[in-house]
């Protein structure tokens, strides 16, 4: 079976392979059978691993949903009872997370900082000395909204340091940009499969230190089907999700966990560093300029501003490109009208490069002038 290739700019989902596309097509299974079981079992030692965990302390627990259904999960299990959430929020994900501690009326302190800066440090200590009732620490990897790049080890070392637990929404950088839970002071992180493991919607996941899930089973329950306790410990028990999972996504994401170990480690992240490259390249070329300054970027995701020329329209740009196999995506930023390229999924340079021409192409289609025009 032929089936179109897209490549995806957009933040996720992305661009997966054909091998782990057909690999949905499975004889009809009941997933509370041994041996969908015992492929779980295996994946979650190996989603441990991939951030360099040891599976005796640290665990993956897997759910059915896209992946802000794990910040929900972290934040809601995993504060106790009379403490307060500290969120290191520069960016939109962050703002996800702190919406988040508001609809479940969790006490919270949203430390706000600029979106184009990776967090001050010197605020998150003082603030943690501030209000020792801090009991979790909570920020974002890499902000997709815009790119940029948390200093996440240090963060999590300050978090240790006043006694709270760090969990970090890693989503954008999970099996891309090497992570490991001991060096980078990681509690928790969480990722969906159709980001870092290039396979599809619908199954997502939270690695964590399973002496801190057990110790969560005592701590306020603030939602029945989001709590991270309930699902291990009915995994522990049986093996299974404690509902119904999403089972031709499961085959998908073990297919695209064989592919990640063949690529490795090392190989993927220079892959998505070859990819991003070429990205810079192509819009300098143009005259495209970034949100963020190079070196706070983390390598996935370039953030560009919209040219000041009256015949920019993103969509009609959008529309060409999409017609031809290319998606580029609008930017979530309010104060600044942006658009976004990103170096997720199973594409290569080669792909930017065809991009290129067609986004070139789109330009000058609509009479928008290259080099482009900034005021
Ligand atoms: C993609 C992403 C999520 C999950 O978003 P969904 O819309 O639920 O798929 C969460 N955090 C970050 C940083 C992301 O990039």
């Amino acid at each position: 079976m032929e089936i179109k290739r897209n490549i995806l700019l957009n933040p996720g989902p992305s661009t997966t392979t054909d091998t782990v596309k057909m690999a949905q097509i499975v004889p009809d299974i009941c997933p509370r059978e041994k041996e969908f079981g015992s492929m779980m079992k295996g994946m979650r030692d190996e989603l441990v691993k991939i951030v360099h965990g040891n599976t005796d302390e640290y665990t993956a627990v897997l759910f059915c949903g896209s992946g802000t259904i794990n910040i929900d999960i972290c934040l809601n299990s995993l504060l106790p009872e009379g403490k307060k959430i500290l969120v290191v929020n520069n960016g939109a994900y962050s703002t996800r997370a702190v919406e988040i501690c508001q609809y479940y009326g969790m006490p919270h302190i949203d430390l706000k900082m600029p979106i184009d800066q990776p967090a001050d440090l010197e605020l998150v200590e003082k603030t943690l000395k501030e209000n020792p009732d801090i009991a979790l620490v909570h920020t974002t990897h890499n902000e997709t909204g815009t790119g940029l790049l948390n200093p996440i080890r240090r963060i999590g070392a300050l978090a240790h340091k006043y006694g709270a637990v760090f969990t970090v929404d890693t989503t954008s950088t999970y099996a891309m940009r090497p992570i490991s839970v001991y060096d980078d002071n990681i509690d928790f992180c969480m990722a969906s499969a159709q980001k870092g493991i290039m396979a599809m919607t619908g199954l997502s996941f939270v690695i964590g230190r399973t002496d801190i899930i057990k110790k969560s089973a005592e701590y306020p329950k603030r939602s029945y089907y989001c709590n991270l306790f309930l699902q291990y410990d009915f995994f522990e028990k049986t093996g299974e999700m404690h509902f119904t999972p999403p089972v031709q996504t499961i085959y998908a994401a073990k297919q695209a966990l064989k592919e990640y170990w063949a690529e490795g480690e090392e190989n993927k992240w220079a892959r998505h560093t070859r990819v991003f490259e070429a990205i810079h390249a192509g819009l300098e070329e143009l005259g495209f300029r970034n949100v963020i300054k190079r070196e706070w970027q983390s390598g996935l995701v370039v953030s560009v501003i919209y040219p000041d020329d009256p015949n920019w329209d993103f969509m009609k740009v959008h529309d060409y490109c999409y017609e031809r196999g290319f998606t580029i995506y609008p930017g979530k930023i309010s104060t600044t009208n942006t658009f976004r390229l990103c170096a997720l999924g199973a594409i290569d340079k080669q792909d930017i490069e065809d991009f290129f021409k067609v986004f070139k192409e789109a330009l000058e289609r609509y009479n928008i002038s290259i080099p482009i025009i900034y005021k």
